[in-house]
């Protein structure tokens, strides 16, 4: 007897863990008789799906149950963590994939003109390495980013648990890897030790949360509150390095700063899209891309600088 009210409370526990971590319309009661039948049956409507949380193909909006709140003149709601989308070819949200690819482009472009720059333009070493110290960490940096780009653009195309999974991890890393580069650039951290004791901790940090998100628990809140927490860290340094430098470039860096600031609000206020297409995020995706390609534009100017300024010393 006892043995069985320990179950019910068990299930009990459950189900209230899971509402607690569901959507608003995943509540919503044309969804849920939508869900049931759907559930039952394989299908909703006159459209079948491979699982009951998302249409699989063609069917312009996420399901039948949107359309019928549309109808009823309720707004959007949130589903599993999303919002409805209007679908383009089977590709969930066109706009963010559209945006993301762009990005990768830019990212590619800024990486190779300062891989020219750098290798091609400037003076080097007479051991051919460059005067610039901080070139190998921009090379790991522009390979997370078109990493990071790349794995956007297929979680945007299909959200499935692994495109979910390769997408928070490439971000995180690459955001994790940003607060390195800051922290290291701004505070002129060139000796190898100091730079593996600043580092390592922040390294096993993140690879501790990739870990968590991968092998324990995919918790959104949880890695949206970590990305944060990294971002605006790093957004500060970068500041401080803008506003207490003289560095030639500094109203690029501001100017970086200052956007990257203003897009992470959108990521906060997190509206519904507008026609279907366009929501918060994918604005988010479209202000990176001048972004990203004065972001590079900074980190070439840096490179120049680093460069002339160790060869008056050398001289
Ligand atoms: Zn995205």
């Amino acid at each position: 007897m006892a043995r069985s009210h320990w179950f019910a409370l068990l299930v009990a526990f459950s189900c209230l863990v899971r509402a607690l971590n569901a959507s608003d319309g995943d509540a919503d009661p044309v969804y849920r008789a939508c869900l049931e039948h759907c559930k039952k049956t394989g299908c909703a409507g006159e459209k079948c799906f491979q699982h009951c949380k998302f249409s699989s193909d063609g069917k312009p909006v996420d399901g039948p149950w949107e359309e019928e709140r549309t109808q009823a003149g309720h707004k959007p709601l949130k589903y599993h963590g999303k919002w409805p989308f209007q679908r383009v070819y089977g590709i969930q949200e066109p706009v963010s994939v559209a945006l993301s690819a762009l990005n990768l482009a830019i990212q590619f472009h800024g990486w190779v003109s300062f891989f020219i720059l750098i290798y091609y333009k400037l003076p080097l070493r007479p051991n051919k390495k460059t005067y610039y110290e901080y070139t190998g960490l921009w090379h790991i940096y522009g390979l997370l980013s078109m990493n990071a780009m790349f794995w956007s653009a297929v979680f945007h195309c299909r959200d499935v648990e692994l495109t979910g999974k390769l997408d928070y991890s490439s971000a995180v890393a690459l955001i994790g890897f940003s607060l390195i580069l800051a922290i290291l650039r701004a505070f002129h951290v060139r000796d190898e030790a100091a730079r593996v004791m600043i580092a390592a901790p922040l390294i096993a940090f993140v690879t501790t949360h990739i870990l968590y998100l991968n092998f324990y628990q995919l918790d959104y809140g949880l890695n949206m509150k970590v990305c944060m927490a990294m971002s605006i860290a790093q957004l500060l340094i970068w500041a401080f390095l803008a506003g207490l430098s003289y560095h030639p470039s500094r109203w690029k860096l501001l100017a970086t700063v200052v956007g990257g600031s203003l897009a992470m609000l959108l990521e906060i206020c997190d509206f519904p899209p507008y026609w279907g297409y366009v929501d918060a995020h994918a604005l988010w995706h479209a202000t990176t891309i001048p972004l990203t390609y004065l972001w590079w534009s900074f980190v070439k100017d840096d490179a120049e600088l680093g460069t002339t300024t160790l060869l008056k010393k050398v001289n």
